[in-house]
């Protein structure tokens, strides 16, 4: 079953055929337990190794550390399969793709190369822990200690909120080894082996993205190698941000193909309903707001391959990242709650579409709000000085 043929600039025939492969094993191997773990909320190890076997986790990254070295917009392509089955299974890639490229960049090689060729071989997932109980959007003004002992660092404090918190191998953290009021220069990064001594965690009950699941990670003087750290003391947060901006433009393809499947069942499902004496797709007001969000998502789609063909050619993207992850999440809610409707009460019982809808929801949020990014872009565009935060 081969992807719709829709030539762009960015997907060449060589990225159409990955998305081919890929969307094979997402409709054979991933969809077929879509709902089953929104229930079990267990995230199937077995299908992640198979995920890995095929290398579709980290295509982007060379092959010295696992990857493939094809370069970003192969990782869309990817994300955009896995997510149109499952976008909460999809978030192992996405959480590959970000911490792979922190590891790969800011690792010691010794350190993080074995853990880089678990995780894209599907054997090991890496979480990343930024946001704090005080908040998250504010992130540079974090809390979690961390404290030098002779070759170790001592962590003393709690992380929440964190996406497959329970299920994680390895946590890329954040934490403070300068004085709080040094904000974002006195925050250093560490890769910490999930079953070091003094780490417990738990599991929220969330409202989507259930098989990956989110929790706190509880730091109780746990002691991690000085070999561990991820680029400089106190330079975490200004060197290893940046990788964020990869993963925003891989979420909004995430999100909008989910938004894109939907209205291709939607679409199908408005020809066959009757209403009236006729289908659903012969009343304006069914086909009409279709047909806008439709070219909305076509649109979103772009500007989110553009910002991963920027960062291919060592572009700069910050702005192209912060406009796919608030624009894309959103556009995406919007879409799936307009095709529930088209289903009318078929598309409020439990099953793909309301599944999708509260799925997608916790990208409105995770990995920062809508408000965030547009100050995000604002400060690209006027200049940091004049848009404080
Ligand atoms: C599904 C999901 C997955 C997540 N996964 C992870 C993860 O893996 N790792 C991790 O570290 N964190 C993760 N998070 C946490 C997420 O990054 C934070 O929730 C997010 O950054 C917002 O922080 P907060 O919830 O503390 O909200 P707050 O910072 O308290 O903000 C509350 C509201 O105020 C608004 N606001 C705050 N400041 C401003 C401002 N200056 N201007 C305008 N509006 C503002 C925000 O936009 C938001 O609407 C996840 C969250 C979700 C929902």
């Amino acid at each position: 079953m081969e992807t719709p043929r829709n030539p762009n600039p960015y997907i060449d025939e060589d990225l159409q055929a990955l998305a081919d492969t890929a969307r094979r094993f997402a409709e054979e191997r991933v969809k077929p337990g879509f709902l089953e773990r929104d229930q079990t909320r267990d995230l199937n190890r077995v299908l992640l190794r198979e995920m890995g076997e095929l290398g579709f986790i980290c295509p982007e990254l060379p092959e010295q550390f696992g990857g493939l070295g094809l370069g970003c917009l192969a990782a869309g392509v990817i994300h955009e399969e896995i997510a149109r089955a499952d976008l909460s299974f999809s978030y192992l890639n996405l959480l590959a793709s970000l911490n792979g490229q922190i590891l790969s960049k800011y690792g010691n090689p010794e350190v993080v190369g074995p853990w880089l060729q678990k995780l894209t071989r599907g054997e090991a997932i890496c979480c990343i822990a930024l946001t704090e109980p005080r908040g998250g959007s504010d992130a540079a003004n974090l809390r979690l200690r961390i404290e030098r002992d002779g070759d170790h660092y001592v962590l003393n404090g709690e992380k929440t909120s964190i996406s497959a918190a329970d299920q994680a191998d390895i946590a890329v953290v954040f934490g403070r080894t300068g004085k709080p009021e040094d904000g974002a220069h006195g925050v250093t990064a560490l890769v910490v082996p999930m079953n070091t001594s003094g780490i417990t965690t738990n599991r929220f009950d969330c409202h989507g993205q259930r098989a990956i699941g989110r929790g706190s990670i509880f730091f109780e003087n746990v002691r991690v190698p000085v070999s561990h750290r991820l680029g400089d003391e106190n330079k975490g947060f200004v060197q290893v941000m940046h990788g964020f901006d990869f993963s925003r433009s891989l979420i909004g393809l995430q999100c909008l193909a989910v938004a894109r499947v939907a209205l291709e069942e939607t679409w199908k499902y408005i020809t066959e309903r009757q209403a009236f004496g006729q289908p659903l797709s012969a009343f304006q007001g069914v086909t009409h707001p279709l047909a806008q969000y439709d070219t909305e998502v076509e649109g979103a789609r772009l500007l989110c391959l553009q910002g991963l063909w920027l960062k291919d050619q060592g572009l700069p993207h910050t702005a192209e990242a912060g406009m796919a992850k608030w624009w894309g999440p959103k556009l995406a809610y919007d879409v799936i709650h307009q095709c529930l409707l088209c289903f009318g009460h078929g598309g409020y019982d439990r099953g793909l579409m309301e599944q999708r809808l509260r799925d997608v929801l916790g990208f409105q949020i995770g990995d920062g709000t809508a408000q965030i990014m547009k100050t995000i872009i604002a400060r690209t565009r006027a200049g940091r000085k004049f848009v404080p935060a």
